[in-house]
């Protein structure tokens, strides 16, 4: 058992504390990750101020008593440090970025391309362990929850290998914490929700990757009308964290944490 510093929530609306958590080692398909970056996500307050925490008869189904406490942190990149038995995606001294919602790769979800609906991630914001059900952090004999089976808010992160995607050694791993949710969940929002294209007008509102960047098409260049509509003052602009996924669209809705 080690020990790691982590920034946890003990109770609903209770602040972040920095606390020295006992960390059992990686156990079956699990790995330890030394964190890298970690981005702070409007979703980590909203899990400590109870906006998406889980319903009580959701907890008592699934045998959790409470969602606390609980490290925060579910977007991040690291390098894998230690592996346990049978792990078989990563190695050690892999770059990897964090998934908030784990991908087996067989379930009936992945395997129709809809990863973000996995089987794993019923449990993705309280119980133990994925593999087992069992709990590997641990605060004053109380064992500690996780932010989306992750906890990036962490020197070091035990989690399990469907909750990292390996990524290239000389990937940006700035860039790489960033897709891990504020990039998929804002330029996704933009791109597949609201259908937004390139040469666009559009207003920005609401841009939090938490709650889906609200993007709202004002006027097309090539409208009919002839005549501009006057809209609020818009703030077209490219991410620097995100120049190589966003070239083609010419813009990014960053992420205002
Ligand atoms: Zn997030
Ligand atoms: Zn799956």
């Amino acid at each position: 058992m080690t020990t790691v510093r982590a920034a946890v929530c003990t109770g609903l609306n209770e602040p972040w504390k920095t606390e020295e958590l006992e960390v059992d080692p990686p156990a079956n398909r699990e790995i330890r990750v030394k964190m890298v970056y970690s981005g702070m996500c409007h979703s980590d307050e909203h899990l400590r101020t109870g906006d998406i925490s889980a319903p009580p008869e959701v907890l008592e189904m699934i045998g959790v008593k409470s969602m606390f406490p609980v490290v925060g942190g579910h977007e991040g990149s690291g390098v894998v440090t230690e592996i346990g038995p049978n792990v078989t995606q990563v190695a050690v001294g892999d770059h990897v970025a964090v998934a908030f919602i784990p991908s087996c790769g067989t379930c009936f979800w992945c395997a129709s391309g809809r990863q973000n609906l996995c089987d794993l991630g019923m449990m993705t914001l309280a119980g133990g362990m994925i593999s087992d059900g069992t709990y590997r952090y641990h605060l004053g004999g109380e064992n500690v929850n996780r932010m989306a089976q992750l906890g990036t808010f962490a020197d070091e992160m035990v989690c399990h290998e469907n909750s990292v995607v390996r990524i290239n050694p000389w990937d940006n791993m700035k860039a790489a914490a960033l897709i891990s949710c504020g990039i998929a969940t804002g330029f996704g929002s933009a791109v597949d929700r609201a259908k937004v294209k390139p040469g666009e007008t559009v207003v920005v509102a609401r841009a939090s990757p938490a709650r889906g960047t609200s993007s709202r098409w004002i006027r097309s260049p090539s409208s009919s009308s002839g005549r501009r509509k006057s809209a609020p003052r818009t703030r077209r602009r490219r991410s620097p964290r995100c120049r190589s996924c966003c070239r083609s669209s010419r813009w990014a809705a960053t992420p205002t944490w």
